[in-house]
């Protein structure tokens, strides 16, 4: 019987899996993915995940991949509001790092195959999950296998979560999106920008390889539209013209969510099982890992000292929702001061944030952006 089996082998699965594993923890993950996917998604790296992944040993190759965000602007109508430096956030990474997350994932997965050879096992369809109390059994589409613990990290549509009986919560309102990668010659010499303009937010962040990814909020889920209705949005809305796009774009919709408990009995949930935050501010993967370094240290707790199992799982239950609640307020927050806005409205908002980008605000401003309290 293995200590622990997580379902899922995406960026939290498998960074949980290499936490477990240099803890010494007998561990095995079950992904149903074939093959990797190359979905675009996660590009932000905070610095309380750059001092994760540098504990299990790949801090470095993903610096030497990653584009260093040192600073991010705020305009509006082709002028600076503010300008938030994250120089002083944290000590040893004074940065936010830009990297494509299945490059991310690509890094954990290959970590955790010199941890544990061959027990990231892919192809594997999780079915069901039933704790017996001293252990819990796993069905899958190819047999069934048993472990100590089990980890549900199966992503917003869990599984294991559903087995489980945990309730999933909405939490605020609905956004939809535009988002596209395009070709930037100058992209690691500006950092993220924001800008605040009538119609809505656009987003800008450089990527590796003289890339930068745009984000455009939408009034709908606008899935037919292609990279050049993108670049007609962008320069419609900041008066900036986008180089050629690489890969097409693609529409997404933004909800947030919060488990009801991410832990019943023998069965614990980490990353978007557990709590599914917007991406407006570049989150949900940083706080799955920062779910994964607090969950570490309670799994091994729990097996060797089994009379505290409860309390030790209780606690990470109770810190790390209450971080998912902080999380998600951030996000809302980041997607309310992104909503079209005019006249009055639009003045008081800019208002606002020069204020929020000026001392004695900005050093707060800024450990939020870089996650320094989840
Ligand atoms: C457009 C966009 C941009 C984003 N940008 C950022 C960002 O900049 N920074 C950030 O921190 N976050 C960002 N996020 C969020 C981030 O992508 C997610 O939070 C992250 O992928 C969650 O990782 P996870 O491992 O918990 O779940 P997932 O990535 O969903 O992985 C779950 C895995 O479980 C597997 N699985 C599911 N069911 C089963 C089953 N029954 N059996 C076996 N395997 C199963 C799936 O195949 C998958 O591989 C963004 C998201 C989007 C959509």
């Amino acid at each position: 019987m293995r200590d622990v089996v997580i379902v899922g082998g995406g960026p939290v699965g498998a960074m949980l899996a290499c936490v477990l594993a240099v803890g010494g923890l007998d561990v095995e993950v079950l992904e149903q993915r074939d093959t990797p996917s190359f979905r675009s998604r996660a590009i932000g790296i905070h610095p309380p995940s750059l001092a994760a992944l540098a504990a299990i040993g790949i801090a470095d190759a993903l610096l030497e991949r990653a584009v260093r965000i040192r600073e991010g602007e705020v305009r509006c109508d082709a002028r600076r509001l503010g300008r938030l430096s994250f120089e002083k956030a944290a000590p040893a990474y004074p940065f936010v790092v830009a990297l494509p997350q299945y490059e991310t994932e690509a890094l954990l997965r290959a970590r955790f195959e010199q941890l544990r050879p061959g027990q990231y096992r892919r192809g594997v369809t999780v079915t069901a999950v039933q704790d017996d109390g001293d252990a819990v059994a796993v069905s899958t589409d190819t047999g069934a296998i048993e472990a100590r613990y089990v980890i549900g990290a199966d992503g917003a549509r869990s599984r294991v979560r559903e087995q489980a009986g945990i309730t999933w919560r909405q939490l605020g309102r609905r956004e939809t999106y535009l988002m596209g990668d395009f070709a930037d010659p100058d992209s690691s010499d500006t950092g993220a920008v924001l800008y605040f303009e009538r119609g809505g937010v656009v987003e800008s962040f450089p990527l590796p390889g003289d890339r930068r990814r745009w984000v455009a909020m939408t009034d709908f889920l606008a899935t037919d539209a292609d990279s050049a209705d993108l670049a007609a949005l962008i320069r419609h809305r900041t008066g900036v013209s986008v180089a050629e796009p690489l890969g097409a774009a693609s529409s997404f919709a933004v909800q947030q969510r919060l488990a009801g408990s991410m832990c019943a009995g023998r069965i614990l949930l980490a990353g978007d099982a557990a709590h599914q935050i917007s991406p407006i501010g570049g989150q949900g993967m940083n706080l799955g890992w920062l779910d994964a370094v607090a969950l570490a240290p309670a799994l091994q707790r729990a097996l060797l000292e089994p009379a505290a199992a409860a309390s030790v799982l209780a606690h990470y239950d109770r810190t790390r929702r209450s971080a998912a609640r902080r999380a998600a307020l951030q996000a809302g927050f980041n997607m309310q001061m992104g909503r079209p806005a005019h006249g009055l409205r639009l003045g008081v908002r800019n208002a606002f944030v020069r204020t929020l980008t000026l001392p004695p605000a900005n050093e707060l401003v800024a450990r939020a952006f870089t996650m320094r309290w989840l």
